[in-house]
């Protein structure tokens, strides 16, 4: 019998069969009340995951379609000054310097603390606007969204942040941390198909929107058509897939938020135990202001294990799993815990992974036993 592949990477992750028959449906007018009470309902839901009441509108685009959408839209011709630990800091500070007028970065290494004190020095000489990953996949590293929106109000400057890998997955508190953008994927831990993005926008970014704004993301063309008495876009949206964020949506509610992030929580506890377990090294350098990822875990490669070789034995179970990317190619691999991940996809893949790393010639220890504990709980 033929099985599905299991996606244990940090996105894409696997869609549940309720999400994928939404997709399904017969075409509907994106200009008519049905589409326009699925779409508002997916925005109420989706407030609850980013922790807002602000208003919040769906892009037909991936996270990165979002991510250009706020910078676009909201720091066009100001000074920005980016945070960057890993690849989509990097990506955030590139789509600044299209649209700022200055872009300073402040790089650190990747998966290591965010440099806090120059972005202060930054905010103190003038920055308007500063750009930071919440949860930086690329090095299972989260950052402190609380301290910089602080930093960032206390200097009155925008806070714009990625939080693809986090809203849904982790606890996000748009409002309470100062947070005046956010976004968030759809395939990632909402666990719908890839292809949409969500922006909420605070009255502060509001007030600051950029008079030459983009044309298909702009976004006081989605304010407007989002104000209708039944919610629309500015253009066709991709209503497949709004159909299925929204059946994701539901699920999420059902489970309840909590219990989702407690969840995600859990299970990349049991990934973190089962790394300790074989006695391979967790990637990310901490500080008192950072923590792990709960939502993908970046692990060392141990001396002596290929990537190739590693990810290679775990595929030819049917599972796979991230390598690094860019420079941390063949030097770390990552363990995604998004969207409806459970105790069982836990299991097989520390299995696989034991298996791979043990095959290579890496003593590994009990990871498979210690991530059980954890996910007894
Ligand atoms: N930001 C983060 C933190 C991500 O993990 C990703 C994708 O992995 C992106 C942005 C980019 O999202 P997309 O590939 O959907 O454009």
């Amino acid at each position: 019998m033929e099985h599905e592949p299991l996606l244990m990477i940090p996105g894409p992750v696997p869609v549940p069969q309720r999400v994928r028959a939404a997709m399904t449906q017969q075409a509907i007018n994106h200009r008519g009340p049905e589409f326009g009470a699925a779409y508002a309902d997916t925005v109420r839901i989706l407030k609850t995951l980013f922790g807002t009441e602000n208003e919040l509108y769906i892009i037909s685009g991936s996270g990165t379609a979002g991510m250009e959408a706020g910078v676009a839209n909201f720091a066009r011709d100001r000074s920005i000054v980016s945070l960057v630990n890993g690849k989509f800091g990097d990506r955030f500070a590139k789509i600044g310097e299209r649209y700022g007028s200055s872009v300073t970065v402040l790089e650190s290494d990747w998966g290591t603390p965010l440099d806090l004190e120059g972005l202060e020095r930054e905010l103190e000489a003038g920055a308007e606007v500063v750009t930071m990953v919440h949860n930086e996949t690329s090095a299972g590293i989260k950052n402190p969204a609380p301290e910089v929106g602080k930093l960032a109000r206390k200097h009155d400057a925008l806070f714009i942040m990625d939080g693809v890998t986090s809203i849904g997955g982790d606890d996000v508190q748009m409002d309470r941390w100062g947070v005046d953008i956010a976004v968030v994927g759809s395939q990632k831990c909402l666990a719908a198909p890839a292809g949409l993005a969500a922006i909420a926008v605070g009255e502060r970014a509001w007030d600051r929107i950029a008079e030459k704004r983009p044309f298909y993301q702009d976004m006081a063309a989605y304010r407007k058509s989002g104000s209708k008495a039944a919610m629309e876009t500015p253009y066709t949206p991709a209503v497949p897939l709004f159909l299925a964020l929204h059946e994701a949506c539901k699920m999420i509610e059902e489970e309840g938020v909590p219990a989702r992030i407690a969840r995600h929580r859990r299970m990349a506890d049991a990934v973190r135990a089962a790394a300790k377990g074989w006695g391979v090294d967790l990637f990310p350098e901490l500080d008192a202001h950072h923590a792990y990822s709960n939502t993908a875990t970046a692990m060392r490669i141990p001396d002596g294990v290929t990537d190739q070789a590693l990810r290679g034995t775990v595929k030819k179970f049917g599972i796979e799993i991230a390598g690094g990317q860019d420079h941390l190619k063949g030097k770390i691999f990552r363990i995604g815990t998004m969207g409806s991940v459970g105790a069982q996809e836990i299991l097989a893949t520390a299995a696989a992974v034991q298996y791979a790393l043990q095959k290579s010639g890496f003593a590994a220890g009990e990871g498979v036993e210690a991530a059980a504990e954890v996910l007894l709980g």
